[in-house]
């Protein structure tokens, strides 16, 4: 440790222990470099596994837990309506992340990496000062630095009328309790995640959201299953639609709407926030380095994940959209490998994006909404997942597998899919759009039966039209 204002000499300070941090202060480590990773809130694992990630989709396998419990009276199959004890459902969730938290402090023990838990910022563009509440603050001077210092959400200006009745998701994802009424502002991930949780424990749960269909920026066809499904679980989805004021009431709060049919007010109990995220560069000491984030707050980087100070990399959600713990972990990997002279880029073909709602949403690499966009010539097949027996047996023909291709060559070139599993599902086809597979390839590759994965096969045998599962495809077409 360091003692008084003596700096210490490191090759590596890494800023933030979360997903891209701890990422790139292990492959670091793990090159030879002396490593220390500086994180604010004491244990390692970041938003992610503290209060995203991980607590959510620990709460998600609970609500299809229930809803497919539900659902399995159309089988045959009856169970009583479950009991919901939160105090054991804080308690369970909590159980994980403090395992993988311990997890992730062994890791970085075992390789050497120096942890310190403290705020860090900027001294000049060489030295980082650690702020820790129980130490004298420690100071670093540095070969190189790493910023993985994260996002935050974002607040709605104008929501201050009833501030105990607003939640951002780390307190939704603390259950505090089981709002009656829970009303979700914003239909993108966050909102339709933890809307379902809510919905599944038994809130009555409204969602208003900006623009004109839930999940903006996803193609249309994948989104259409989760909105019908979550028409049936949500009481009510109110788009182009925004909230201008929140009153506090007695048992909860009138919340007034600006939208096309939506109601001019609302009473509810609670009221969830999620309109996105703003990276966390506030703070940080940046002006004191060759650093000027972007007009959104991120930090502009390049092929290696380097700042414009030729010393100080970024990763993850501070370095741009989309802001995913995979790709904060492919940017850390990418930075500790060039910080040790090793031929590094990020430049992945396809980034994996999963809603792990039911059913869940993904896609990898281009979408067709995108393809159009760019003017680059595709062609788009799809199998309805009516034609897979698994998805039949399970009860669920509602999903969807679509694959585009390079029009001319049959180059894959994006996935998308709708359906449970279609988390899992997603690797096939980032893999096979990461090494450029032709539709003969995926057709050519033998899938399980019965599984979902058969889709992908199906969907690159329609490519070259001869699909097995539906009809032939009629002469000229
Ligand atoms: P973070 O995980 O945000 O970690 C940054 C860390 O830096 C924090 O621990 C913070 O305390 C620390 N820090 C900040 N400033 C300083 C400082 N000055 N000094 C020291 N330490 C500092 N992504 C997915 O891919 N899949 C999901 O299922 C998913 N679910 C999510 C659910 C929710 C509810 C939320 C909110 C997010 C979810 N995300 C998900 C997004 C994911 O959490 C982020 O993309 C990911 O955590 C980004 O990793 P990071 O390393 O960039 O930063
Ligand atoms: P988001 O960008 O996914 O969705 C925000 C939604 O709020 C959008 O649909 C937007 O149109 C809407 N909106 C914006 N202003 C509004 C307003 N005033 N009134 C009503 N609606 C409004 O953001 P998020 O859901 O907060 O999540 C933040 C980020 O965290 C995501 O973009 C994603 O990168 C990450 N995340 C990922 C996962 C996952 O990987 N499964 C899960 C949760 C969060």
């Amino acid at each position: 440790m360091v003692v008084g204002d003596l700096p210490r000499e490191v090759d590596l300070v890494v800023i933030g222990g979360g997903p891209g941090g701890y990422a790139a202060a292990f492959r670091a480590a793990d090159l030879g470099l002396e490593t220390v990773l500086v994180e604010a809130r004491g244990p390692l694992g970041g938003e992610c596994l503290h209060v995203g990630c991980i607590p959510s989709k620990a709460l998600l396998g609970l609500a299809t837990l229930i809803t497919d419990a539900a659902e399995a009276r159309a089988a045959g199959l009856e169970f009583a309506p479950p009991k919901v004890v939160l105090d054991r459902l804080r308690a369970w969730t909590a159980g994980s992340i403090t395992k993988l938290a311990q997890g992730l402090t062994g890791l970085a023990r075992a390789r050497g990496v120096e942890v310190i838990a403290g705020h860090a910022r900027f001294a000049d563009p060489r030295t980082v000062q650690v702020a820790a509440e129980d130490a004298p603050p420690a100071i670093l001077r540095f070969q190189h630095a790493i910023v993985a210092t994260g996002s935050r959400p974002v607040a709605l200006p104008g929501l201050d009328g009833a501030p105990e009745r607003i939640w951002d998701s780390a307190a939704a994802l603390a259950l505090p309790s089981l709002p009656s009424r829970l009303l979700v502002v914003g239909g993108g991930y966050i909102g339709l995640e933890l809307g379902t949780v809510y919905a599944a424990l038994g809130s009555e749960v409204t969602v208003v959201e900006l623009t004109d269909g839930l999940l903006p920026g996803v193609d249309r066809d994948l989104v259409a299953p989760l909105a019908r499904r979550l028409t049936g679980l949500f009481k009510q989805i109110h788009l182009r639609t925004k909230v201008t004021a929140v009153r506090e009431t007695k048992g909860g709060a009138v919340v007034e709407l600006a939208g096309e049919g939506a109601p001019a007010r609302l009473e509810v109990e609670q009221v969830l926030v999620a309109v996105g995220r703003r990276p966390n560069t506030a703070d940080l000491g940046l002006d004191r380095t060759g650093i000027k984030p972007d007009p959104r707050g991120f930090i502009p980087v390049d092929a290696q994940r380097r700042s414009a100070d030729p010393r100080i990399y970024a990763i993850g959600d501070v370095a741009g959209e989309p802001m995913l713990a995979h790709k904060a972990i492919a940017e850390g990997l990418v930075a500790a490998e060039a910080i040790a002279g090793r031929p590094a880029a990020f430049e992945p073909q396809a980034i994996p994006a999963v809603v792990f709602t039911d059913p869940e949403v993904a896609w990898a690499g281009l979408t067709e909404e995108a393809a159009k966009a760019r003017g680059v010539a595709v062609r788009t097949v799809k199998i309805p997942w009516s034609a897979s027996g698994r998805a039949v047996a399970m009860g669920r023909p509602d999903g969807l597998t679509k694959l585009t291709f390079e029009a001319d060559t049959g180059r894959l070139l994006g996935i998308g899919l709708v359906g449970p599993h279609a988390g899992e599902l997603i690797a096939e086809g980032t893999l096979a759009v990461e090494m450029g597979a032709l539709a003969e390839d995926l057709a050519g590759t033998i899938h399980t039966h019965p599984t979902l994965s058969e889709t992908l096969g199906e969907a690159a045998e329609l490519f070259l039209g001869r699909p097995i599962h539906l009809p032939p495809p009629r002469p000229g077409r």
